[in-house]
């Protein structure tokens, strides 16, 4: 063979290596380039054994010269996978990283969503008011005044027993409120948090939150009122549970109604939940009271209204089946990861 043909393929395998090389961007292209130039049947390998070929006395000096074409050749293959495994590492940084974790809607935010929603699909507006009050607007203006019963049943954690400032025991001042400032006709529902002295148990919490509403305007009447709140438990609860309207007493409505649905563990049929009636109660209501109009300055003769009231916690427990009203409190991750 002659010198100077070995010569010049050892001088293109050099360059073919090197053009190569330059154009790979992957670990892949690389291990494919170390196969076809460094492998078993490599180029490098091909070359050597041909040297048998050439006369022995030139065979030391053409193979130093693979064996400078060779580390060449390790040395490249080496810089360039380091290279291309740090630009991998570098574009790894664009990966989507580990999420934090962001947390859910509390159920309450959750079912008040839920259930404000199905009242602004029938045009009601949302207020809030203060959670201090006084005696005015949390007892007096609803009819509630000094002597009467409910008032001592309802009795609450006065913040100022002298000037009688307390925490609101229920949300309906907040309609007093309302009803101070706006003129008939109107539909508002007003949420929030509410105190009372109860001590907490499965089903009792000294804070809990209501959604109450109020509808204002001339000749409104108690089909209405049933015509609202069987829309909003159909849409809440599904249209295949039953309601009854049962009478019942509040200072502040006249005529006064309690409404039940059909439990909605059971179906109706009678369990726990329901105390076997197969029946759960769910909310209080009524025509307002004339002498509540009264004390905003309404005159009874020319409007009237409904109102409504009901436990936000009761609404929550019944829908996502709690069994103990302690749970929306206690900030346990396991509770609440359940929802949202
Ligand atoms: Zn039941």
């Amino acid at each position: 063979m002659e010198i100077e043909k070995i010569l010049n393929e050892i001088s293109e395998i050099e360059n073919e290596a090197k053009k190569m090389i330059k154009e790979i961007t992957d670990e892949k292209g690389m291990e494919e380039w170390r196969i076809k130039f460094l492998g078993r049947k490599g180029k490098i390998n091909s070359i050597t054994s041909k040297l048998p070929q050439i006369p022995q006395e030139l065979r030391p000096e053409i193979g130093k010269r693979i064996n400078s074409l060779k580390k060449t050749l390790i040395n490249l293959y080496n810089e360039s996978i380091k290279k291309i495994k740090k630009e991998e590492k570098f574009e790894n940084l664009s990966f989507p990283g580990k999420r934090p974790k962001i947390g859910t809607l509390h159920p309450l935010t959750l079912i008040i969503r839920e259930m404000t929603d199905i009242f602004f699909k029938m045009g009601f507006g949302i207020v809030t008011g203060p959670e201090i009050e006084n005696d005015y607007y949390n007892f007096e203006a609803l009819n509630t005044p000094e002597y009467h019963p409910a008032k001592s049943f309802w009795d609450t954690f006065y913040l100022n027993e002298k000037e009688k400032i307390l925490l609101r025991t229920h949300t309906s001042p907040v309609q007093i409120r309302v009803m101070e400032r706006m003129k008939p006709p109107f539909k508002i529902i007003a949420v929030g948090r509410c105190y009372r002295r109860d001590a907490l148990d499965a089903s009792h919490s000294p804070v809990f939150h209501q959604m109450e509403g109020l509808m204002v305007g001339k000749d409104i009447r108690f089909p209405h009122l049933k015509g609202v709140l069987t829309y909003f438990l159909h849409q809440l609860f599904g249209s295949e549970i039953k309601i009854k309207f049962s009478p019942s007493y509040f200072p502040f409505t006249e005529p006064s109604a309690e409404v039940s649905i059909s439990c909605i563990i059971c179906n109706g049929k009678g369990c726990s939940t329901c105390g076997y009636t197969g029946y759960i109660e769910i909310l209080g209501c009524g025509m307002v009271h004339p002498q509540v109009f009264r004390n905003v300055g309404y005159d009874p003769e020319k409007v009237t209204g409904f109102a409504f009231g009901m436990g936000v916690e009761r609404i929550a427990m019944l829908k996502f089946k709690i069994d103990d009203i302690r749970y929306f409190y206690q900030n346990d991750i396991r509770f609440l990861n359940q929802f949202g």
